[in-house]
């Protein structure tokens, strides 16, 4: 039976003029940019946040306090590493990411597939596991803000020993079959089927 998780992370930032813009990795041409202490990539937070949460280790800021200098400006695919790493010392994998931006500008779709191949390079799986949608803030009067939601469903991985365990229940199988025909052969005279000798004589059919 397969071992699921499923994690769910949400971020937001303002947008600020002069900033440069990160959006999943990437740096985008346009005018404004996300304020954070951070470099306010509001994607990787959401998913960094969903996959800490998949594997119930706390969120971004536990990790990573918004006060410390170290993180000042920083790239935010540290925090990303660092859930990922979380996540497979938990002895978990990653099955798929979605998510959902909700911002005025820039357009998304462009951009979106080399924004995937970027995600999912940094959590090292594949482009189809990745999914990164976008919609406009309509009627909530947010235009001046940026927010994503994201959801992680993860597997636990097949540890070494839940193979040896398998391997042991395979050989125990092959153990009683033996067992089953030995006592077919001695109470029904049914030849055992591994010991069965050949019906004739291949020196009489020469
Ligand atoms: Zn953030």
């Amino acid at each position: 039976m397969m071992d699921t998780r499923i994690g769910f992370g949400y971020d937001s930032h303002e947008f600020k003029p002069g900033v440069p813009l990160r959006l999943g990795g990437m740096t985008i041409d346009h005018p404004e940019g996300l304020a954070g202490h951070s470099d306010g990539d509001v994607l990787l937070h959401a998913i960094t946040d969903a996959l800490l949460g998949a594997v119930a280790a706390g969120d971004i800021g536990s990790f990573f306090p918004p006060g410390d200098p170290r993180w000042k400006d920083a790239d935010s695919a540290i925090f990303l590493n660092l859930a990922l790493e979380e996540l497979q010392n938990a002895g978990f994998r990653i099955v798929n990411i979605d998510t959902t931006l909700i911002l005025t500008a820039p357009k998304i779709s462009p951009i979106a597939p080399e924004m995937r191949a970027r995600v999912a390079d940094m959590l090292e799986i594949d482009i189809d596991q990745v999914s990164i949608k976008a919609k406009t803030p309509e009627g909530l009067n947010l235009d001046q803000v940026a927010q994503c939601h994201a959801i992680a469903l993860i597997e636990r991985m097949v540890e070494p020993d839940d193979l040896k365990s398998m391997s042991e229940v395979i050989e125990s199988q092959r153990q009683l079959e033996d067992v089953v025909e030995d006592l077919l052969a001695s109470v029904h005279g049914v030849p055992k089927k591994r010991a069965a000798e050949p019906v004739y004589d291949t020196e009489d059919i020469t």
